[in-house]
C-alpha cells in the first residue's frame, strides 16, 4: 500500500504585489509503507513546501494528497488533527522542543493530547528516551542538551503516539557530520524496526545514502 501518494499536486504563493511563486509544479509522488525516502534539491526548490503539504501543515493550491489510501480534506480541521495525532510525527532542523519542559515532559506532551493517562505517558517517554540512548539525560532541559542529543528527543517526541510516517525537515542540518551520521543511523533503525516510513528532506548525503529512494526537486518538479 502507498502510505502517501500526491496527485498533480501544486502550490503557488501570490504576493500582495501580485506575484506568484509557484513552489511546486504538479508534484506525482508514490511512498509505500515502511519506505525511507529522501528529497533533495538546491534551497528554494520546494522541499520544505512539499513536506509542510504532506504533513498538513500548509495546503495546495491544486492536486490530491492521499495518506493510508485516504484523501486529506484540508478544509477538515479535526481530520487533520487526528491525523496528526495518529499518522505523523514531525522532526524539525531546529529541533523545537519546549525549553521550560526536561526531556522527559518533551517527550510526554504529544501523549497528553492523545488522551494518555500520566503515568502511561512517562512510562512511554522513558522507554522512547531510552531506545534513542538518552536514559541519562531525560531530567535535562533543552539548554542543558548537545544538538545531537535535542534531535534526538525531538526523535522520541515524534514517535510518541506511535506514528506510521515521521517527517523529517532537514534534521540533520544543524549538526556537524559525525552527530549527523547517529541521527541518521538512528532514523534508519527506527525505520527497519517499526516500519515506519520516513520522509526526510535533506542536504547531508550521508542521509541521503540511508534512503531506500532519493528524489530530486528542482524550481517545483521532480527531476529523477
Ligand atoms: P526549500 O525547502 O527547497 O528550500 P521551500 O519549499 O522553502 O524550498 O520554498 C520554495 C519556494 O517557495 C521558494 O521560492 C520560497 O521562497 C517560496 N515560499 C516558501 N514558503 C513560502 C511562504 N510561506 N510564502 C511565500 N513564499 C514561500
Ligand atoms: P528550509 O531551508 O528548511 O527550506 P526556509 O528557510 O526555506 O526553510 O523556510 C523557513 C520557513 O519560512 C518555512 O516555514 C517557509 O514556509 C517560510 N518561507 C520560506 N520562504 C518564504 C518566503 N519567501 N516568504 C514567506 N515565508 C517563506
Amino acid at each position: 500500500m502507498n502510505i502517501v501518494e500526491t496527485r498533480d499536486l501544486s502550490k503557488c504563493y501570490v504576493f500582495d504585489s501580485g506575484l506568484r511563486v509557484e513552489a511546486l509544479k504538479d508534484i506525482n509522488v508514490k511512498i509505500e509503507e515502511g519506505e525511507f525516502v529522501s528529497f533533495m534539491g538546491p534551497s528554494g526548490s520546494g522541499k520544505s513546501t512539499l513536506l509542510n503539504i504532506v504533513g498538513c501543515l500548509d495546503q495546495p493550491s491544486s492536486g490530491r494528497v492521499f495518506i493510508e489510501g485516504n484523501e486529506v480534506d484540508y478544509r477538515n480541521s479535526p481530520a487533520i488533527v487526528r491525523l496528526h495525532r495518529q499518522t505523523i510525527g514531525f522532526v524539525f532542523q531546529a529541533f523545537n522542543l519546549i525549553p521550560a519542559m526536561d526531556a522527559l515532559e518533551n517527550v510526554c506532551y504529544p501523549m497528553h493530547f492523545n488522551g494518555v493517562g500520566r503515568s502511561r505517558q512517562k512510562q512511554r517517554a522513558s522507554e522512547l528516551l531510552n531506545l534513542v540512548g538518552l536514559e541519562d539525560r531525560m531530567c535535562h532541559l533543552p539548554s542543558e542538551l548537545s544538538g545531537g542529543e535535542q534531535q534526538r528527543v525531538a526523535i522520541a517526541r515524534a514517535l510518541a503516539n506511535s506514528p506510521r510516517i515521521i517527517l523529517a525537515d532537514e534534521p540533520t542540518g544543524n549538526l556537524d557530520s559525525g552527530t549527523g551520521r547517529k541521527i541518521t543511523d538512528l532514523m534508519k533503525n527506527i525505520n527497519r524496526e517499526q516500519n515506519i516510513s520516513f520522509i526526510v528532506t535533506t542536504h547531508d548525503p550521508e542521509m541521503a545514502r540511508a534512503a531506500d529512494k532519493v528524489l530530486k526537486l528542482n524550481d517545483g518538479t521532480i527531476i529523477i
